[in-house]
C-alpha cells in the first residue's frame, strides 16, 4: 500500500532491531549446540532431560542451595495452611491479608532497614526508578539520572520511562570522575548500578559514599547476588559495607538467588511514612501487580530464620570454600574474590562448542558472548554453590582444562 506513513523510531534508550538482530542468532546457535531451550528434572541436586543426559547445573544462581532446603519447602507449606489463601487478589494499598507484611517485618528485623517486598527485583525497580527519576523518592528535586553502561536489563530496561520524567544518562562502568562532574553540575544525581555484577565484581561502594557525603548524590543499587551469600545475616556487599545507610541509599534485591525463595526486597532507611505509602500508591506494579504468595512469603520466612543462625555461616563458608577450590584449578580474572561467578574465557568463535563438550561431560555452564557482554570477553560463565561437591568441581574443571581453559597452576598471584 502506498501512501501510508512508516514510522521511524527515534531508539534513544533501546533498540529492539539491535538486540534481537544480534542476540537471536546467539540464542539459536545456543540452542542448536543444545545449550538452551533445556528441559530437565531436577533431583538430588542433579539434573536430567527426557532422553535421560544427567548433569550437574554449574550456572544456577541459588548459591547457597536454599532453594530445596527442607525447612524452607516446609516454611511454605505451613504458610499456606496457616493462611489458608494462596493470595487474596486486590491491590494491597486498598487490602491486605498480613502475610507479605509478616515478611517484611522479619526481613527488615534481619537486615537493619526498613524493608518492602515484591514478587520480583524487576519489578521493584520498575516501580522504583521512575518514582527517583521525579523526585517523588528522594528529596524532591528531579536528579539527572546516571544509568552505569553494565547495569543489569532490569534496570537499563526503565530508561525510556525515567526519560519521560527527567534527564537520563549513561555513564562508563564504575566511572566516578564522569558522576563527580555531574554532581557539579546538576542541583541532583542518581546512579544507578549493580551492587555485584552478574559477571563478577562489586561496586565501588566507599568512593560512591564520598560522592554521597559530599553532594547528596542518591545510589541506586540492585545487590540481587551478594545479598544471603555476602556479609553477616547475608546483608550483601552493599549494606556491608557503605557508610552511608539513609534515604540517599536504595538497596533492591531478589529473594530468588541465594536466598533461595521466590519474590524481591528493597532496603530503605530513613524513609517517612509519607514516602513508603508513596512507593505502595504510585510504585506501579508494586501496588497495581500480585504481591508475594503466602507460600512464596512462608519460604522466605523460613529462610530469614536460617539467616538468624550459626547455619547460614557454614552455607557461606561452603560456598567460598569451592570457589577457592575452582580458583586452585582454573585462571580467571575473577581470582580470589568472594565472589561466586567466574567467566572462564574463550573466544567468540569457540565458546558455543566449548560449552556443548562440557555439557556432554555432565555439566551446565552458560556460554556468554557479544551482545551479553562486550565484544571479544566472551566465556564459559561458571557459577558456584555451597552444594557442589569437591568431586564435582574437580571433575568440571578437567573438562575446562581440556576444552582450553587456562589451569590456575600457570596463574599469576590473584589480586585480592
Ligand atoms: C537475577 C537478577 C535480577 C532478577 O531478579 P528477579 O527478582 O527475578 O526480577 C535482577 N537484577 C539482577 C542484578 C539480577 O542478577
Amino acid at each position: 500500500m502506498t501512501g501510508r506513513t512508516l514510522i521511524t523510531p527515534t531508539n534513544k534508550y533501546r533498540d529492539n532491531d539491535k538486540v534481537i538482530g544480534v542476540g537471536n542468532a546467539f540464542w539459536d546457535l545456543s540452542e542448536h549446540n543444545g545449550l538452551a531451550g533445556i528441559v530437565a528434572d531436577l533431583d538430588e541436586g542433579l539434573l536430567r532431560t527426557q532422553s535421560g543426559h544427567e548433569f550437574v547445573n554449574f550456572s544456577c544462581c541459588s548459591y547457597l542451595d536454599l532453594d530445596s532446603h527442607p525447612k524452607i519447602i516446609e516454611g511454605g507449606i505451613d504458610a499456606l495452611r496457616r493462611y489458608g489463601v494462596l493470595d487474596h487478589c486486590i491491590a494491597r494499598s486498598r487490602v491486605q491479608i498480613p502475610a507479605m507484611l509478616e515478611l517484611e517485618a522479619s526481613l527488615g528485623e534481619l537486615f537493619g532497614a526498613q524493608a518492602v517486598c515484591s514478587i520480583a527485583a524487576s519489578t521493584a525497580t520498575f516501580g522504583l526508578l521512575p518514582l527517583i527519576a521525579s523526585g517523588h523518592l528522594g528529596n524532591g528535586t528531579r536528579p539527572l539520572m546516571i544509568f552505569d553502561k553494565n547495569a543489569h536489563v532490569s534496570m537499563s530496561t526503565v530508561k525510556p520511562v525515567c526519560a519521560d520524567e527527567t534527564e537520563v544518562v549513561t555513564s562508563r562502568h564504575h566511572d566516578l570522575g564522569f558522576i563527580e562532574d555531574c554532581c557539579k553540575k546538576y542541583a541532583r544525581v542518581a546512579y544507578v548500578c549493580d551492587g555485584s555484577d552478574s559477571l563478577g565484581g562489586y561496586a565501588p561502594v566507599k568512593e560512591l559514599a564520598e560522592l554521597q557525603e559530599k553532594y547528596g548524590l542518591l545510589v541506586y543499587y540492585d545487590d540481587s547476588h551478594s545479598v544471603s551469600a555476602y556479609g553477616q545475616r547475608g546483608i550483601g556487599y552493599v549494606r556491608s559495607h557503605s557508610p552511608v545507610l539513609d534515604e540517599r541509599t536504595i538497596v533492591v534485591a531478589t529473594l530468588n538467588k541465594a536466598f533461595g525463595t521466590s519474590g524481591a526486597v528493597i532496603l530503605l532507611d530513613g524513609c517517612s511514612q509519607q514516602t513508603l505509602r508513596v512507593i505502595e500508591r504510585f510504585g506501579g506494579a508494586l501496588n497495581y501487580s500480585q504481591l508475594l504468595n503466602t507460600a512464596a512469603v512462608g519460604a522466605g520466612l523460613a529462610s530469614a530464620e536460617i539467616h538468624r543462625t550459626a547455619e547460614l555461616t557454614t552455607l557461606q563458608n561452603r560456598l567460598y570454600h569451592n570457589i577457592e577450590l575452582f580458583d586452585s584449578l582454573i585462571q580467571t580474572g575473577q581470582a580470589g574474590s568472594t565472589f561466586p561467578i567466574r567467566l572462564v574465557p574463550a573466544s567468540d568463535s569457540t565458546v558455543v562448542e566449548a560449552g556443548r563438550r562440557v555439557f556432554e561431560a555432565g555439566f551446565y555452564v552458560s556460554p556468554v558472548f557479544f551482545p551479553i557482554v562486550a565484544r571479544g570477553t566472551a566465556g564459559l560463565r561458571v557459577m558456584l554453590r555451597a552444594g557442589q561437591t569437591e568431586e564435582q568441581i574437580r571433575a568440571l574443571c578437567s573438562v575446562l582444562t581440556e576444552v582450553g581453559a587456562p589451569s590456575a597452576a600457570a596463574a599469576p598471584e590473584p589480586v585480592r
